[in-house]
């Protein structure tokens, strides 16, 4: 997964911290699904991961937090 889209993702699904004069995002963060941190879009994003769900939310996780996730990932798309 090339880091570029995932901060794509976060720029569009994140809350927004900073916008240009056309009022186009181009700084947000997202949270960690899995250990809550934040994730931001200036990070280092090759160990983020990210999943659309059926609801067109997209949720986030480290790498290292993946297998928390899941469980919760799975629930939510059974909703
Ligand atoms: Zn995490």
């Amino acid at each position: 997964m090339a880091d570029s889209e995932v901060k794509k993702m976060i720029l569009k699904f994140g809350k927004c911290t900073e916008s240009d004069a056309r009022g186009r995002t181009i700084s947000a963060h997202t949270t960690c699904a899995g250990c809550g941190k934040r994730i931001k879009s200036g990070d280092d994003l090759s160990k983020v991961h990210f999943s659309l769900t059926k609801r067109k939310t997209c949720v986030f996780w480290h790498e290292k937090c993946g297998k928390d996730v899941w469980s919760g990932l799975i629930h939510v798309e059974r909703e």
